[in-house]
């Protein structure tokens, strides 16, 4: 049993003062593994006050020193990926893979983030005048619990590249993640105040943070409801912003594509990290022609998917987060039967023999018209809807017929028609026959998943202003 009652403020650990206190549960066995104390509002302030002290001399700091705090960063991250991913596995039931990758992942973020430093221009001429690149300030980053170290260490990468004291909100249901990190961090040696973490919900510790006038930017990752309500909270001061939020992204699998290998890969886009994905492919779109095929060999995938201990690597699906993400899961499966699609695979209730813990059937749907809750809404578990479309223009005015446009898929035999489709998509990014993302290029969301983009030259700039200088 782990306590957590402690936040990471202006260079230490200190205890919190928020009256809060939250079980820790273990997705995969409803055990209680820990408890944790959240912060107040007034450790928010605390936090934001030491950055704002940071900021000043960190504002002005050379390239060269940030590349070495950002190299340092990288190695702590690495010392501490094994309690990453134990936190991660324990506190949201990761599966394994997909856990250690994000404990690589956060490291990563920070090497890559010095590379791209080591070589920007921060200062150019335009016309007559010098344009530099200045620290927006004080920046707010927050941090969704299906991918907290990864969002914690890619947004901070970013900020510390540009010059930016930061402080770190995590999800209330991430505080053990949010200790490693908060460790891994504290490791690196960075000077006081420079990153502060606290963990506590959004009603009183975000509202502070996305409130306070002391704070220049903020960079939110979660989902649009709140999204829209931070935005609203930040217009006041006119914080700059930066929100990643809801996807509901759809597959094409055009009439070239070889099944064999595109349906493995449409179905690990549709239910990676157990369907708790931003970036889930969730809507797949089958030339009719094909569906009998396609639907036939789906069916026997996920029959086929092992669902259970997020510790074995043969687990592909593990539980959900929570029970409250378990009803949504269920009642979005019950939403897909009553507006009348076809369950190909799975159903409501457990899968058999998993009777503890907050496992749901992995679920597919064929029949999918593009209007039903399925196609339409986030469910953020492994529910596969399956639409037919009639040709290559359908399926693309089919993708495009949604609030969100986070990311696309497109699997076909030949690049270059996979490349004009991609152009026609209305989503931040396309990925042609593949699922790993590319790090080093812009990530982020057109419509109501998102504004501005992270990762690269892109994420950096997030947290940088331009100054015009023009003499006479
Ligand atoms: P959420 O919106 O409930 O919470 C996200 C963060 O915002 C948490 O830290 C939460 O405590 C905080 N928060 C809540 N209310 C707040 C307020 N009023 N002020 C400030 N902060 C507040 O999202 P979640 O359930 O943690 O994460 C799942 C969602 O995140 C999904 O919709 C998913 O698609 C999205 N997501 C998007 C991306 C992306 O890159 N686009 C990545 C991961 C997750």
């Amino acid at each position: 049993m782990r306590t957590f009652d402690q936040n990471y403020i202006d260079g230490a650990f200190v205890p919190v003062t928020g009256e809060a206190l939250v079980d820790i549960v273990d997705p995969a066995t409803e055990a209680v593994v820990g408890r944790a104390r959240l912060a107040s509002g007034e450790d928010a302030r605390r936090a934001v006050e030491a950055a704002m002290r940071a900021q000043r001399a960190f504002g002005r700091t050379t390239v060269a020193e940030r590349v070495a705090m950002l190299e340092r960063l990288q190695a702590a991250m690495l010392a501490h990926a094994d309690a990453l991913l134990e936190a991660t596995i324990t506190e949201y039931s990761g599966p394994v893979a997909r856990a250690k990758w994000v404990a690589d992942y956060a490291a990563q973020c920070f090497g890559d983030a010095a590379r791209k430093l080591s070589s920007y221009a921060f200062e150019r001429t335009v016309g007559g005048s010098i344009v530099v690149m200045e620290p927006v300030g004080v920046s707010g980053l927050f941090a969704p619990w299906n991918s907290a170290a990864g969002t914690m260490a890619s947004k901070l990468a970013a900020a510390i590249a540009a010059g930016c004291a930061t402080v770190i909100k995590p999800s209330e249901l991430s505080p053990w993640q949010a200790h490693v990190v908060s460790g891994a961090i504290h490791a690196a040696g960075l000077p006081s105040g420079v990153v502060n973490v606290v963990t506590g919900r959004g009603a009183d510790v975000g509202a502070e943070i996305g409130t306070h006038p002391g704070v220049a930017k903020l960079s939110f990752t979660g989902s649009t409801p709140t999204g829209k309500l931070i935005a609203r909270g930040a217009v006041d001061t006119m914080k700059r912003i930066s929100l990643a939020l809801t996807g509901k992204s759809a597959s094409l699998l055009l009439d070239d594509a070889d099944l064999e290998t595109a349906l493995p890969l449409a179905l690990g886009a549709a239910f990676m990290n157990s369907g708790q994905a931003c970036v889930a492919g969730t809507r797949l779109l089958v030339p009719r022609a094909r569906m009998p095929e396609v639907v036939d060999r789906l069916r026997s995938a996920v029959d086929a998917l092992r669902v259970g201990d997020p510790r074995d690597p043969a687990t592909a699906i593990g539980p959900m987060v929570s029970r409250a993400q378990y009803e949504r899961v269920q009642h979005f499966i019950r939403r897909g039967l009553d507006q009348g699609a076809t369950l190909v695979a799975g159903g409501e209730g457990r899968p058999s023999g998993l009777d503890r813990g907050w496992f749901v059937r992995p679920t597919v749907f064929a029949d999918v018209r593009n209007d039903m809750d399925i196609a339409r809404e986030e469910i953020f578990g492994p529910v596969l809807s399956v639409l037919p479309v009639e040709s290559e223009d359908q399926a693309i005015d089919v993708a495009n017929d949604s609030p969100y446009g986070l990311q696309a898929y497109v699997f076909s035999a030949d690049v270059d028609r996979a490349r004009r489709v991609a152009a026609r998509l209305q989503a931040g990014t396309v990925l042609i026959n593949r699922v790993a993302p590319d790090l080093l290029a812009p990530f982020g969301g057109v419509r109501q998943s998102g504004v501005g983009r992270e990762f690269g030259v892109a994420g950096m700039e997030a947290f940088l202003e331009p100054k015009t200088i023009t003499p006479a």
